[in-house]
């Protein structure tokens, strides 16, 4: 037996500590590296052994709910910064939208002899004005300032896309519901039609000509300065609104309303 054994070699003889083996066959490599991982393990260090403990162990509920937490907290913070980038750009497109719309209005005055484009009249459709109002509803390309600003995309204010336009009469046109309105702004009706000798007693820095109205009452891109048309204060408590002189800016409520009140945007000039 002793006499067969040594011939099949070591691999056979058990392993024991203190035994030395001088020439361990495959199986006793592999023992012997089993327990050279368990000593490493043992004493926490090596990243062969740390990556086999990972992939075995998993996260635990509490480490998830920690993850989850954090998380949360990040998008708490973050969702309110990206809102408000958001809505400070969308107001300064909104004015460049504006801007734009003033230049287009003193292009159409030095092609007329001075004299402004109208708003729409329900009298007959068949007279241009300012933004393609027809029958309460909005075809900018068929408006008068479109030769000169050739992009609804100018019309309308981006933070009021997609919001429905509630208080036309009329039912959209087919293809059409009332998100689609494609104005967002209303034209001063005391400056309708006016000519360049009516415009001289204005004070063109202070005459409003046009003003993002409020969304749910746009329904014809016209306003009347008696506050009976309603601005936007969609951004941020105010809105924006551009002069008959071509400056276009942000204003306050408060200060739209004092401007109002006190007759600035009327025909007559205050006294
Ligand atoms: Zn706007």
């Amino acid at each position: 037996m002793r006499a067969r054994l040594q011939r099949s070699g070591s691999a056979i003889r058990p392993f024991a500590p203190g035994v030395s083996v001088s020439r361990p066959c495959l199986t006793g490599v592999k023992v012997w590296n089993t327990l050279s991982m368990d000593a490493v393990s043992s004493q926490g260090g090596g990243a062969a052994s740390g990556g086999l403990l990972l992939k075995k162990r998993g996260f635990t509920l509490i480490e998830l709910l920690v993850v989850i937490a954090i998380i949360a907290i990040l998008a708490a913070i973050l969702f309110p910064v990206f809102s408000r980038a958001r809505m400070r750009a969308n107001t300064v497109r909104c004015i460049s939208n504006l801007k734009q719309l003033g230049l287009a209005f003193q292009m159409y005055r030095d092609d007329n002899a001075g004299r402004m484009p109208g708003v729409g009249t329900e009298h007959d459709v068949n007279i241009p004005n300012w933004c393609g109002e027809i029958q309460r509803w909005i075809y900018p390309e068929r408006g008068s300032l479109w030769p000169y600003v050739k992009s609804t995309g100018v019309y309308v204010c981006p933070q009021d896309k997609r919001k429905e336009a509630l208080h036309s009469s009329v039912a959209p046109p087919p293809g059409k519901t009332r998100r689609d309105w494609a104005l967002s702004y209303a034209m001063n009706v005391d400056l309708s039609y006016a000519k360049a000798e009516a415009l001289a007693m204005r004070t063109p820095s202070r005459m409003l000509l046009l003003i993002h109205e409020e969304r749910e009452r746009m329904n014809d891109g016209i306003f009347y300065p008696t506050w009976q048309d309603i601005p936007s204060k969609i951004h941020y408590d105010g809105t924006t609104i551009v002069y008959l002189d071509g400056n276009a800016k942000w204003k306050s409520y408060d200060d739209l309303k004092r401007e109002c009140d006190e007759n600035y945007w009327r025909k007559d000039p205050p006294l």
